[in-house]
């Protein structure tokens, strides 16, 4: 069951991050489609070797519907100085590639992204909104490992309906070999973390919050874009000394779901409410306790693909028009 990696046929690039550039792979003996994560790394024996060991422990981690599955780590003795990670393919791809999909549709079509209209209404919210919780629940209580970047890029989707976290605080060693970079510095960090405070399982809930906000509205809260450092630094600085944010009081969002997020994101970790809790919530159970929530999600992920897909064929037309 070994994959090895003079057996892999590159197909794709599917993304780059701050740490690692995501490749749409070819394993050849089966003809399984995977993605490889490549990290660079220190090249140092030692530390590279520490890492492999460590990242294999997320064989077993991975066993779970709503953790991405692991095939293996490596570290790739031709180039010596990257770490190479193999996992399960998700042909939907991560939620923020999913919005912008969805942003650019509504451009198109010129129409505001509103909740009635918007992909991202109550039920795809709380399915997801159970997996991650589902997810995080278990990576705590079995392995007590906290994810620690809940976000957007980080939450999968494929077309068979499945919700899955990836790129979780598995490998200290992984962590601190980033930590001197602007990695590890996100804008869904919670406040107390932007603080240097304690970390733990409620960090999660707060990015979790902050990631439905997002996906409802659109947009970021807190304000725009943020791709230079400065900016960034400034709204690390709100999301402390401001008041949380909330779901637009202009759009008609259930009592339920405003609720929910609500509880997500209290700034206090202590009056913020627990995974446990929130996967109790009625936000979830009004939805993920009718027998056919499963289908209808599946539903929801084909629709998605096939719009993935019709974007990339228009914005490929228009790649070749401008060419002309
Ligand atoms: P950051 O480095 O800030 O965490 P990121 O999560 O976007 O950002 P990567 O983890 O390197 O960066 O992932 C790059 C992109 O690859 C993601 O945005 C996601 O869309 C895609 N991706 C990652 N893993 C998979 C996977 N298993 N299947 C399909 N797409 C994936
Ligand atoms: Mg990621």
């Amino acid at each position: 069951n070994g994959i090895q990696l003079e057996n892999l046929v590159r197909l794709s690039k599917i993304g780059a991050g701050n740490s690692g550039t995501v490749v749409k792979t070819l394993h050849v003996p089966d003809s399984r489609i995977i993605a490889k994560k490549t990290i660079p790394v220190e090249n140092k024996e030692v530390l590279k070797n520490q890492l492999v060991r460590e990242l294999t422990i997320m064989k077993n981690v991975s066993a779970h519907d709503n953790i991405v599955g692991f095939y293996g780590a490596f570290y790739n003795p031709s180039t010596t100085n990257e770490i190479v990670i193999l996992m399960e393919y998700m042909d939907c791809g991560s939620l923020d590639k999913i919005l912008s999909v969805y942003r650019s549709d509504c451009h198109r079509k010129n129409v505001s992204i509103s909740c009635k209209t918007s992909w991202f209404n109550e039920m795809p919210l709380s399915r997801i909104s159970f997996c991650v919780l589902n997810g995080l629940i278990y990576l705590y209580d079995c392995y007590k490992i906290i994810h620690r970047d809940i976000k957007p890029s980080n939450i999968l989707i494929n077309s068979k309906g499945d919700v899955k976290i990836c790129d979780f605080g598995v490998s200290t060693t992984l962590i601190n070999s980033l930590a001197d970079t602007f990695v590890g510095t996100s804008t869904y960090m919670s406040p107390e973390r932007i603080q240097g405070g304690r970390y733990t399982t409620k960090g999660d809930v707060w990015s979790l919050g902050l990631m439905i906000i997002e996906l409802s509205s659109g947009e970021f809260p807190l304000g725009g874009h943020h791709d230079t450092p400065e900016g960034i630094l400034d709204l690390l600085q709100r999301i402390v000394n401001e008041p949380a944010p909330k779901l637009s009081k202009n759009e008609h969002y259930s009592i339920e779901m405003t609720d929910f997020v609500n509880r997500c994101c209290i700034k206090e970790e202590r009056g913020r409410s627990s995974l446990k809790e929130l996967i109790c919530h009625d936000f979830i159970c009004k939805y993920n306790n009718r027998d056919t929530i499963a289908k209808e999600f599946r539903h929801w992920c084909k629709k998605v693909k096939k719009r993935i897909k019709e974007d990339k064929m228009i914005r490929r037309e228009e790649t070749e028009r401008s060419k002309i």
